[in-house]
């Protein structure tokens, strides 16, 4: 009776501290609007939008912690996030209170001073959703306004979320059609009410499109199409028509491409909202649109009026895209002194290696240099604004090897600008990609690149596969200084006024700081995991906090292969908050599970049985479990498991036995038989691997 008493006087000293909780949330979030964010630089303390300010600069003016005295910075607080996907999240932090999004679009709100965790918010996304996603099933952010949290969910869902109980306020369903495997990854924005959306898809073949609805109510304000439809139809608006002669052959049947999954940058000064757009699908330009053309609005930069989303003007970094060099990397908004005049400036620096500096009133081109090895263009042409394109890069008539890949020369990774230094900082890479023409019939229910994925992916051995850290003068359009990296796919970039850039690095995973205007290495952590989101800065009664998601995930941990293992990456998915003097540490991670031996092939087993289980493998398995099946850390290495789930493939593909666990089913697509042949592939390359890491002699077959 006792022990029942003291648990109900737990019950309402918890059910107390939770509707103080309450209370102080909605209080804080409920005057999130256009003018507290619009003024967001006299808000030092707080993150108010993804970017920290409408220009998304990231760049944070508190001044406590600086590169003189970071020796003192320490961990305040960990917060496990219970999951082992990637995290890509830029939480948004108001008066104290952090919101953030993780795997399967779940939301938390964590209170920032002692890292609670105040509420957890999960839309349910249905697991069979995850095979939809080329990049992992990632979200990259949340937005904040009125005292509601917007959320994209990966199934193409916008949800508006109470931010003081986590409660669910309405959500709409932006799809056009959901039988097309689009995704939501990329964080809303918000303006002048209106909530804007994107999504993601272009790599199983979509339709690209950005709505914006009333952040009130939910209902839908405008749509804005980044490609054409089906001629036979009436083209939406003007921008459609004026696109439509640069499209030849039957590109709607797969979608075109176009999608807008990340960058999405609104300029309360001039009343535009930048789009960010992506490749097309499929990638290879001569299965899309025969014949060549612009295919406008793909890897473009398009600004629409932020009321009614009529196009005002488009950039196009790459014409007629054929290598997926998305142009929806991350968008700056500054004012630059070019030539003795302040010029309105966007600046971005997307997959096709190049930084454009564009003036953004007009999208007119002021300058564009290459910030990594680029072999697919000499230059950008100043007068034209065009690419000075390396006819051979285009594969027209064999495999190509270029740079950039199609992870791009900077994904989506955020970087920063500091106004102080006049720097922006890039997680840039240096990887090879080998484009090959393969025969191409539109699949829905698989990818549809029209190249041979296997080589995209595979032909490049490990060690060529690198990364940095760039410091780029954006006037001047050159390097001030770089950090090497062994290993691509590094993390976002907070710049600070204490003449700080935090950043994460891949290889053994660690979280750093240098000083802005040198490069200077002047502080590390050991996060035990890749860290490749964006971290923020933010303060509470005078302290001031670095808060960060600490989570190896996204495209190149998942089909990176040998050159994302080479990372040495474990997964630990966590939120991260450091401060001056904290002295907090992260538990010792668990030791890895020994790997099995792999059970012998069966003798019926031929070696046409085991190409045609690697094409169905690199068919249907590839973008989660990695090329030639080597998975690099987030999730399990298929090739380390034992008997009997290579003996369960049937139950796992076809029947979906482990759908709950985010493996997708795939009976729609495959039958036992190949069920089968995937598995004595994927057992094959076990044996291999097991013969290579015990140093035995390859077995004669
Ligand atoms: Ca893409």
């Amino acid at each position: 009776m006792r022990t029942l008493m003291i648990a109900a006087g737990l019950c309402l000293v918890a059910a107390a501290s939770h509707a103080q909780d309450s209370a102080r949330i909605k209080e804080v979030t409920a005057t999130v609007d256009a003018k507290r964010i619009q003024n967001a630089e006299s808000e030092p303390g707080n993150w108010l939008t993804h970017g920290r300010t409408y220009s998304e600069q990231r760049y944070s003016p508190l001044d406590k912690i600086t590169d003189k005295n970071i020796g003192e910075l320490g961990l305040g607080w960990a917060l496990d996030l219970d999951t082992n996907r990637g995290l890509e999240a830029t939480p948004i932090v108001v008066d104290g209170v952090i919101f953030a999004s993780g795997p399967w679009s779940v939301v938390w709100a964590v209170d920032g001073r002692t890292g609670k965790l105040l509420w957890t918010f999960d839309p349910e996304v249905p697991r069979q959703w995850g095979r939809n996603a080329c990049c992992d099933v990632v979200n990259r952010g949340v937005a904040v306004w009125k005292g509601k949290v917007y959320v994209g969910t990966l199934d193409g869902r916008l949800m508006a979320i109470d931010a003081a109980t986590g409660k669910k306020a309405w959500e709409t369903d932006t799809l056009i059609d959901r039988s097309r495997p689009y995704t939501i990854t990329g964080a809303p924005r918000i303006a002048n009410g209106k909530v804007i959306i994107g999504n993601g898809g272009a790599e199983l073949g979509v339709r690209g499109y950005v709505t914006a609805y009333d952040a009130e109510t939910g209902k839908q304000v405008w749509r804005f199409f980044t490609v054409p439809g089906n001629p036979a139809e009436p083209a939406e608006n003007a921008a459609m028509a004026r696109a439509l002669p640069t499209w030849h052959g039957r590109w709607w049947e797969t979608g075109g491409g176009g999608t807008v999954w990340d960058a999405i940058v609104y300029d309360p000064e001039l009343d535009l909202v930048y789009l960010g757009v992506g490749n097309g699908s499929p990638w290879a330009q001569q299965a899309r649109s025969p014949g060549g053309g612009d295919n406008l609005y793909l890897s473009s930069i398009v600004a629409v009026r932020a009321d009614t989303g009529e196009m005002v003007w488009w950039y196009q970094t790459t014409p007629g895209d054929t290598w997926d060099y998305t142009a929806t990397q991350p968008i700056i908004l500054a004012d630059l002194q070019i030539e003795g005049k302040t010029r309105k400036v966007l600046m971005q620096a997307p997959k096709n290696g190049f930084f454009y500096v564009l003036d953004r009133r007009t999208g007119q081109l002021i300058s564009a240099e290459k910030f990594a090895t680029v072999t697919w263009a000499s230059g950008v042409d100043k007068t034209t604004g065009r690419p000075i394109e390396i006819p051979a890069a285009r594969y027209f008539s064999g495999p190509a090897v270029v740079f950039p890949s199609a992870f791009g020369a900077h994904s989506w990774h955020p970087m920063s600008f500091n106004p102080k230094t006049g720097l922006v900082y890039i997680p840039a890479m240096e990887i090879p990609g080998v484009y090959n023409v393969k025969d191409y019939k539109y699949d829905k229910r698989t990818w549809n690149l029209g190249t041979d994925t296997l080589e995209t992916f595979t032909a490049f051995p490990p060690e060529v596969a690198a990364g940095s850290l760039l410091a780029w003068d954006p006037v001047k359009q050159k390097e001030a200084w770089r950090i090497k990296y062994e290993t691509p796919w590094n993390g976002g970039t907070l710049t600070t006024a204490g003449n700080l850039v935090f950043h994460g690095v891949a290889k053994g995973g660690k979280f750093v700081a240098y000083t802005a205007d040198t490069g200077k290495k002047v502080w590390e952590f050991d996060a035990q995991t890749g860290v490749v989101a964006g971290p923020v800065s933010w303060s509470v009664d005078g302290e001031q906090y670095i808060t960060v998601m600490a989570g190896w995930g996204g495209v190149f941990s998942l089909l990176g292969g040998d050159a994302a293992k080479a990372t040495g990456v474990r997964y630990v998915g966590r939120m991260l908050t450091f401060k001056l003097g904290g002295k907090q540490t992260l538990k010792p991670l668990a030791e890895l599970p020994a790997i099995p031996v792999p059970p012998p092939l069966p003798a019926h087993v031929t070696e046409a049985t085991l190409k045609e289980g690697s094409r169905l493998y690199h068919m249907n398995c590839l973008p989660c479990h990695g090329p030639g099946a080597v998975g690099a850390g987030q999730i399990r290495d298929i090739r380390h498991t034992d008997a009997s789930m290579f003996d369960s493939y049937p139950q796992i593909l076809l029947e979906g036995a482990f759908v709950s666990r985010g493996m997708p089913k795939f009976d729609d697509i495959l039958s036992k038989e190949e069920a089968e042949k995937i598995r004595y592939f994927v057992q094959a390359q076990a044996i291999a691997d097991h013969e290579k890491r015990n140093k035995v002699p390859a077995t004669k077959r």
